[in-house]
């Protein structure tokens, strides 16, 4: 067990729950002019005057959405707060405040919950978030965790997912399906473990899938690409679930069809030999393999000069209209309508 890792083991209960969160959170600094009152009274005070203000929250439960045999405390925190920031930067706004509450039982120590505040606190640094509260409460065996995001956007830069239109191009950030494969990675490493304790397992060929697991990064920077370039999308969102999962999103939230171009789907080198190693679909596990945490969204045609070259950005396909469907064009030409598990369509070919 990773938390049985450290040396010092000091149980929560000596400091009890006001302790805790003092502890917790007395290195957090505010950034942010609107946050009136972080951490320490009954609720937070935000101050947002011309702007509209975005919330999002995502709940990670252990057993569920995270194993702590291969996924470190502090990794889990940092990654905690990516999931929800990346929810806020897919409406094309600014993350500015987080709300962090844990369950956690007497299965964790102090050093535990240090390391996984730690992540959270690497976080916010990175990306100029203010940690402004959060409630913190006790479970039986698992841990729980529940962050909020706020972040602010001017009322005429939002960006919704119903808003895509026909002939818009479909762009992803990034490149696809190399978080999934880091964890059919770490969970064939926890296997061998379980066998042989004393193996040591070679992962450098599998260095950038294990990150994007375990590290991923929520892409800030692409919305201020998409700001320096001026292209507003005409709709957006982030990929946790899968590509083919989230076109779908757009296409029936927008009422539109879409042609999507396998051969222009991003891969990255070792998702390309880790799924030939594993005997894998590597569309497949681009289109349904999740936490990516890239932005998929769509662009009218004029801005098609002012992103075509950008190394972060590919053009994967484009919007139809309704009565065409949702499509794979496969690398043979052939139509495959997507589902959301990309994975049954394929298996039909
Ligand atoms: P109340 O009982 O009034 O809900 P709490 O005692 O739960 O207040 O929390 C005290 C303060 O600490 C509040 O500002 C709250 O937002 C903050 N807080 C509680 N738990 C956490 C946590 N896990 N992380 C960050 N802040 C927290
Ligand atoms: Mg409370």
């Amino acid at each position: 067990m990773i938390e049985d890792k450290n040396q010092a083991r000091t149980s929560l209960s000596e400091l009890g729950e006001f302790g805790l969160i003092n502890h917790l959170t007395q290195n957090f600094n505010i950034q942010h002019k609107s946050t009136i009152k972080g951490v320490g009274d009954d609720a937070a005070v935000i101050e947002m005057t011309d702007k509209q203000i975005l919330v999002t929250t995502d709940m990670l439960i252990e057993g569920v959405h995270f194993d702590l045999s291969y996924m470190p405390l502090k990794h889990l925190g940092y990654k905690a707060v990516m999931v929800n920031l990346s929810d806020v930067y897919a409406m094309n706004g600014n993350a500015t405040q987080i709300a962090v509450s844990i369950a956690v039982s007497n299965r964790f120590s102090l050093e535990a919950m240090e390391e996984l505040y730690e992540g959270i606190h690497l976080a916010c640094k990175g990306y100029n978030i203010d940690l402004i509260g959060g409630d913190t409460t006790s479970s039986t065996t698992g841990l729980l965790i529940s962050i909020t995001a706020i972040g602010e956007i001017k009322k005429e830069d939002v960006v919704y997912r119903n808003s895509a239109k026909p002939t818009d191009l479909l762009v992803v950030s990034g490149d696809l399906g190399a978080a999934y494969l880091g964890l059919q990675v770490l969970e064939r490493e926890k296997q061998v473990f379980q066998v042989n304790p004393d193996s040591q397992p070679d992962l450098t060929n599998y260095s950038y899938l294990i990150e994007r697991q375990l590290k991923p990064e929520a892409r800030k920077d692409i919305v201020k690409l998409l700001k320096d370039l001026e292209v507003k999308p005409t709709s957006m969102i982030d990929i946790s679930d899968g590509l083919s999962s989230e076109i779908l999103h757009i296409c029936t939230q927008s009422k539109v069809g879409c042609n999507l171009y396998e051969d222009k789907i991003p891969l990255d080198p070792q998702v390309i030999s880790t799924c030939e190693e594993f005997n894998l679909n590597s569309t497949t596990i681009a289109l349904s393999g999740g936490e990516d945490y890239e932005l998929l969204f769509t662009i009218s045609q004029e801005d098609f000069l002012k992103i075509k070259a950008n190394p972060h950005l590919s053009i994967i396909g484009h919007i139809t209209d309704e009565s065409e469907g949702v499509n794979l064009v496969t690398r043979a030409n052939q139509q495959i309508k997507l589902t959301a598990q990309g994975w049954n369509a394929l298996q039909k070919e």
